[in-house]
This record gives C-alpha cells, structure tokens and sequence, in this order.
C-alpha cells in the first residue's frame, strides 16, 4: 500500500500536457493559460487624470485661492495637445490625458468657475503630483502580465482584453469518460427495486470533472460482469483522454474491474492507498494511452479519492501550474480519531472564529457511504497515519473541496 503522496507523484509522472488551442476571449474564463500574456503598450498609455478637476502647475497653486486662466479642455478619448503654461488650467475629466505643462491635477470640489468659464479659482493649493497616473506606472509595454498555467478567472480576462487578445491559447479540455459498475444501480429517472439503489456517482464524477475543467460523457451503468465491463472500457478508451469509473475495485467476488483492466492489457501503476476514506483504488494506462482511474463505489470515497488523484491528472493534462489542492494550516473544532495505517481525510466545514482563526469541523457522519451528511462539506481534515486521535484545538492540514 502506497502513501497518498506517493500516489500523486505517480500520477503527476504518468499524465503529460494535451497540447493547446486557440479560443475567443468569451469562452476563455475557466480555462488553463497556455501561452504568456504580454502587455503590447504601457499602462497608463499616457499621464492620466484620476480625478475630474483642473491640470495646473502646483507651483501656482501654493498661496490658494488663486485664480487661473482656463485654456482648453481634455476628455476622456479627446485630449487637449498644446503646451500649458504658467497662469493656466485646463479643465481635465477622469481618465484623459494630462497636458504637457501640467503637473498635478486639482480636484473639482475644490475649485469653482468664474467669469463664465474662462477662469477657474482654486480654493485649496494641489502637491506636485497630485491625482495624475504617469504613462507606464502600472504596466510597462513588453512586460509579462499572465504566466501559462495558471486558471483563467474573471479579472485575468480585463487583462486579457486589455491587451488586445481577441483569441487566447488555452489548454485542450481532457475528454472524459464516465461510467458506474454496479448490479445493484438503477439510472436517476428509474424507480430503484429490490436490492437495487439509484446510481448518483456517474453524477457526482462528473460535476467534479467538469469543475476541473474536462469535458465529459456519461455511459450507461454497467453491471458486475468482467466482459461488459471490458468492452465499455476499450470503446472509450478509442475517444478518451481519461475512463474514470466508479464501484468493482474492492476485494468482493463482484468487483471485477481490475479483471477488466488485466483482460485489456493494462498497466496498473497502483490498486491501494493508505486512505482513509478511498482505500481502493486503481490507477493505470490502458493500451491507447488512455488513463484510467477505478474508484471506490462508496459515494463520500469517490468524492476523496477524485479531489486527490483524479483531479490531480486532469489538471496536469491542461499545464495547470497547481494541480494539486493546496494545503492549509486550520484548528480542529473536536477531537477525531486516526488511523494506524492510512492517512484520514475527514469531511469537515472551515469556518473562522472571532479571533480570525481558521476552524474545521468534522461532520458527524456515517462513513464513507453517507452522501448526504457529505453535501454539507467544504473541506477535508487531514489525520496523519499511526495518530491514533488528535484532541480539538490541535493544529491540522486541511484542504478545500473544489
Ligand atoms: P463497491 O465499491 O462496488 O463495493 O461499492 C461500494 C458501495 O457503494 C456499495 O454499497 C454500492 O452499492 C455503492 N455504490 C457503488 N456504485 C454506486 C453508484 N454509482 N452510486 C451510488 N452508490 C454506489
Ligand atoms: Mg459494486
């Protein structure tokens, strides 16, 4: 049995990059980075008023009131391109350029028209500087803005756009497969009968791939027989850059998957983590190349066992630069115990205290089969191996569910 941390270095070993394409801007929030994001012109592309008021020279303006000259006018988009000077103001509006002359700009509250608008009086005197952005003090034209590998989110996209990529090469989306093995499963839209309960993992599966960023399929359930199991796995292998399925890894005479994978010409990098919940679970590479992840039928171990290894893999087919869940550092709410041989991850709720502490809660729960005490988690605790309990107020990793 291999360590959880193992088991994501094989994985992050055996899954290389999908390659790129080009999307519209549109369609590129969500998306992997997969090329550097340079600015093509300084930012500000000129001294920019940062205020609507005058532009004056501040020297003028230090035995205020004073009162000034009004020589032109510069808006946003139509600038006033003369020289200004000494005596003078040119009545300036938020985001237009600053004329060659002026140093400051002094805000509109502190001045008023006078003489029907060709002299301003400024009440108060205005520092050197004051409410102008100079040309390139944001961004300098020619400087890296966005590194590949990182997601795209909303304000990347101003960025984006700001720069003048229309298009934007982002990493191929991992095609993925999903299927549920299991006799006992009816489809959502079915009413479950003897022995039989509806299948939700084909379901939750996919949720979890499509927020890592894959496109997926859902195939038809499959039941506990090697051979159909077998030929499921070989179609999608033929269209699939991942096969993930759910339930037949355990050590049952009806868990049949790895039958499958060995009958297919598989090779199996792992079949057990020290895991706690997900211990069985499979990864390997199916002769097309395609990568295969058998995870548990339990609900709540197919959602730990996704978020660790699975997602892992999807992430590091698209160049995402953190394709593992980071951790962090929170206080236990309430002792839990541990495992003497596998790491825990227990589902639990991150909230902060008074005191701005990071808090987890472990949620009261069934074990790994209770999916709806699992719809209320955020996050999982983490319970090093061979702890036998950590007492509440201790310090743990946790790491927040996607
Ligand atoms: P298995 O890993 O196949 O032994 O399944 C473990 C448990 O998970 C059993 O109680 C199964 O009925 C349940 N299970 C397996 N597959 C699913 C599924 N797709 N949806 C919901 N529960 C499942
Ligand atoms: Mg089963």
């Amino acid at each position: 049995m291999i360590s959880v941390a193992e088991a994501i270095q094989i994985i992050r070993q055996q899954t290389g990059p999908l390659g790129a394409e080009k999307v519209d801007l549109p369609r590129a929030l969500g998306r992997v980075l997969a090329q550097e994001i340079v600015a093509d012109s300084d930012l500000p592309p000129f001294d920019r008023s940062q205020m609507d008021g005058y532009a004056v020279r501040a020297a003028d303006t230090t035995s205020a009131p004073v009162s000034l000259r009004i020589v032109g006018e510069s808006a946003a988009g139509k600038g006033w391109h003369r020289q200004m000077n000494e005596g003078e103001a040119v009545r300036i509006m938020t985001g237009a350029p600053v004329p060659a002359g002026a140093d400051s700009v002094q805000q509109v509250e502190l001045t008023h028209e006078l003489k029907d608008g060709t002299v301003v009086e400024l009440l108060a005197p205005v520092e050197l500087g004051r409410s102008i952005v100079k040309q390139g003090d944001e961004i300098k034209a020619g400087e890296l803005v966005l590194r590949p590998g990182v997601v795209i989110n909303a304000a990347m996209t101003a960025v984006l756009a700001a720069f003048g990529y229309a298009q934007v090469e982002v990493a191929k989306r991992p095609r993925v497969a999903v299927a549920a093995t299991g006799t006992e499963l009816v489809s959502v839209n079915e009413q479950p009968g003897q022995d039989q309960i509806r299948d939700s993992n084909n379901y939750s599966i996919s949720a979890c791939a499509e927020l890592a960023g894959a496109v997926v399929q859902r195939l038809p359930l499959i039941r506990d027989e090697v051979s159909l199991l077998k030929n499921q796995i070989a179609e999608a292998a033929k269209s699939f850059d991942a096969v993930v399925t759910s339930g037949g890894v355990s050590m049952g005479v009806y868990d049949v998957t790895k039958n499958a994978l060995k009958e297919l010409g598989a090779e199996i990098f792992f079949e057990r983590v020290a895991l706690r919940p997900g211990k069985p679970i499979v990864f390997a590479r199916l002769p097309s190349g395609t990568l295969f992840f058998g995870l548990p039928g339990n609900p709540v171990s197919v959602s730990v066992t996704f978020n660790l290894f699975t997602r892992t893999a999807l992430l590091a087919m698209q160049g995402a630069n953190e394709p593992v869940l980071k951790q962090e550092t929170v206080v236990l709410a309430r002792s839990v115990k541990g495992t003497m041989d596998r790491e825990s991850y227990l589902p639990s709720q991150l909230m902060t205290n008074d005191d701005g502490e990071l808090i987890a809660f472990p949620l009261k729960w069934g074990g790994s089969s209770d999916f709806v005490s699992f719809a209320l988690t955020t996050a999982l605790a983490i319970i090093p191996a061979g702890v036998k309990s950590v007492e509440a107020g201790s310090l743990v990793k946790a790491i927040r569910l996607p």
